[in-house]
């Protein structure tokens, strides 16, 4: 039997779940990769191919999964996860997120794995409380255009606390804010993508609204470094990751012109509906129980993020 520890990662070919690919490899484990491909991306995981401590399966996880052998983590990183995508996947993000977790959990009571619950920022909804500690329940309209993915974040952070408590599963809880880096899809309609893709072709940057609401960006390096350490430790509620550094959009789209030395012009397109106003993560609980904050400034780290589109766009 391997001694290395075996990690089930669904997603694991998307933006986040790539990337905790590459760290759980790094740190020895045997990687396990489920994705069924309708956001993520093999190219993602290309350079994994070949390695014999990786392994892909297409699988779509609403279904039962069997996974044979010893299992020691799962890491539920499957969902569609931005505002278009889960428009355009309104009912899959709804499955995702309730029955993808439900067999997600139940493989990690069969196999007596811990499980760790990828959950969003966005369980915050249109937040009243500024910046958002984990102790807010939130402000989401369950049947605006983000309900489908708020409410199956929400669904799924109550199952996994529902499996501790009477399967004592041994769960994490991760909640999310906007990040970003390589390896994001250029087209997934996100403000850093976006933005990015404009300012590299000198087209019109689209902000929306008047560019007043505000967002906080973590990158990707910092955020995994956050999941691996919660990995390690027994604490079951849930965890904001993400950047307290935060900018109006407005300002966000001037700095990505001055780094890209775009030509573009600024320009104001209608707000989403049920966009939030504002968005800041109260980092506290990660600073006291896993000893991270983040340590990759915006600016190094939009840096990167430029290098990696400019080489698909
Ligand atoms: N946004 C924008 N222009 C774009 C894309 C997004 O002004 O081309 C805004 C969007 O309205 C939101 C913020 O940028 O206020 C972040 O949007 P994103 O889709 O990245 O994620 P969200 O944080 O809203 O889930």
């Amino acid at each position: 039997m391997s001694e290395k520890p075996v990690s089930v990662i669904t997603g694991g070919a998307g933006f986040l779940g790539s990337h905790l690919c590459d760290k759980l490899i790094e740190n020895g484990h045997k990687v396990i990769c489920l994705d069924n491909l309708i956001t993520g991306n093999l190219e993602n995981i290309a350079h994994l191919f070949g390695n014999e401590n990786f392994r892909f399966i297409k699988y779509d996880v609403t279904e039962f999964i069997y996974v044979e052998g010893r299992v020691d983590n799962i890491l539920h990183f499957a969902s569609p996860a931005s505002p278009i995508d889960y428009l355009k996947f309104p009912i899959q993000t709804l499955k995702v997120g309730s029955l993808g977790t439900h067999k997600a959990l139940g493989l990690a009571k069969a196999k007596k794995a811990r499980f760790l619950l990828a959950s969003t920022s966005e369980v915050y909804g249109d937040p009243e409380i500024h910046p958002q500690p984990e102790s807010y329940w939130g402000n989401v309209n369950p049947i605006g255009p983000r309900g489908v993915y708020d409410e199956a974040k929400r669904f799924a952070e109550a199952m996994t606390m529902a499996y501790h408590k009477y399967h004592k599963v041994s769960i994490r809880i991760i909640r999310i804010f906007n990040t970003y880096g390589p390896r994001m899809r250029l087209k997934d309609g996100r403000v850093v993508p976006n933005f990015i893709f404009q300012a590299l072709k000198n087209m019109p940057i689209t902000v929306y609204g008047k560019g007043e609401q505000t967002r906080s960006f973590g990158y990707v390096s910092d955020l995994v470094e956050g999941i691996y350490r919660l990995l390690l430790k027994n604490y079951y509620y849930p965890i904001n990751l993400g950047n307290p550094r935060e900018l109006k959009i407005i300002d966000f789209a001037k700095m990505i012109k001055n780094i890209t030395k775009s030509k573009s012009k600024i320009i104001f397109k209608p707000l989403p509906k049920d966009d939030p106003q504002q968005r800041c993560p109260d980092i506290t609980v990660a600073k006291k129980i896993l000893g991270w904050s983040p340590k990759v400034p915006l600016e190094k780290g939009l840096t990167e993020t430029i290098q990696y589109f400019k080489k698909i766009v």
